[in-house]
């Protein structure tokens, strides 16, 4: 009977195109538009330096403030933009909104951008990213990407090109969620990134496992004998804390420091000052 109603009608299939698919494809039409739309804006997290107690910087978050579905998680849309190619498009204006603000902060802190693998594809991103630290008139060094394993899985020859481009501009390269991925180790020697985010699960192992303790150590030791710096994601509890300090991490980041929060909240956290920073701030979910 599919087959009689001809090519591309899919009735055969219709009883297996699930909730989750006809969500899914939702997602993906919306998408198409809601750039255009103006729908997307990026909250803020700080990173706090242990050794001043200072914040140093804050990573660019993005959110999707859907008509109808409300605020939606980058979790749930950028792999569908990465798969759609959407994830262009939406990652230059990330990097264009990114610098734009940070040249508006009060004090000249680090501002981190999410850099999605899609992105490197194409030799075009350090043509963009240099076209938004100009359009911003911001200083490179004030710049930070962030890059998972899968940037470095892909092609790498053209990626490591691309990377030392950049590093000679002066932005910041860091490897997000280290330690999740397979061969992280070698990773290290492919590249000489300025930091290494310690992923969010060996903190949260932190207080319950021994060996979390020893693996953060080791992790620390060996940024510092490769002329790298360390943060720890997702700290949550003084315990962690306190373990991250005594393992002579670099930055901490995490709700115990700050939620992410709406871009008008970063001048006013950055104004309050050396007197350290309040745990409770408006929320962006
Ligand atoms: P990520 O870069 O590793 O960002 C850290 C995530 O952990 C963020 O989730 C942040 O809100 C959350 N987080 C921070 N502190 C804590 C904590 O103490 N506890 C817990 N449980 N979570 C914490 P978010 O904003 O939902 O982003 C998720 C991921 O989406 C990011 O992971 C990043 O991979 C991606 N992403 C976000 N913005 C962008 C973007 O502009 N471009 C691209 N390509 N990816 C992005
Ligand atoms: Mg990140
Ligand atoms: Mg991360
Ligand atoms: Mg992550």
């Amino acid at each position: 009977r599919a087959k009689a109603e001809g090519r591309g009608v899919h009735r055969f299939f219709e009883p297996a195109m699930d909730v989750a698919m006809q969500a899914r494809r939702g997602v993906e039409l919306d998408l198409g538009t809601a750039l255009a739309e103006q729908q997307f804006a990026l909250a803020f997290q700080p990173f706090l330096d242990l050794s001043g107690n200072r914040i140093t910087g804050f990573e660019a978050l993005l959110r999707w403030h859907h008509p109808v579905r409300g605020v939606v998680s980058p979790a749930a849309f950028v792999p569908i933009a990465e798969e759609t190619g959407m994830i262009v498009p939406l990652g230059e204006w990330v990097l264009r909104q990114a610098c734009r603000e940070a040249a508006r902060w009060p004090k000249a802190v680090r501002v981190s951008v999410n850099l999605s693998p899609v992105q490197f594809r194409g030799a075009a991103l350090d043509a963009t990213v240099i076209a938004a630290l100009r359009e911003a008139e911001l200083d490179p060094h004030r710049l930070e990407l962030e890059i998972t394993e899968g940037v470095l899985l892909q092609d790498s020859e053209a990626t490591l090109a691309i990377l030392h481009r950049l590093k000679r501009l002066g932005v910041r390269i860091a490897m997000d969620d280290f330690g999740t991925g397979y061969s992280s180790l070698g990773y290290l020697r492919a590249f000489p990134f300025d930091k290494i985010k310690i992923d969010r699960a060996f903190v949260a192992d932190l207080a319950v496992r021994p060996d979390a303790v020893a693996i953060v150590r080791a992790v620390t030791t060996l940024a510092d004998s490769l002329g790298m710096t360390t943060t720890a994601e997702g700290v949550e509890t003084e315990e962690q804390l306190a373990h991250l300090r005594e393992a002579g991490c670099t930055e901490v980041q995490g709700y115990l420091i700050s939620r992410p929060v709406p871009a008008d909240a970063v001048a006013p956290m950055l104004r309050a000052g050396d007197g350290g920073v309040e745990p409770t701030r408006p929320s962006v979910p």
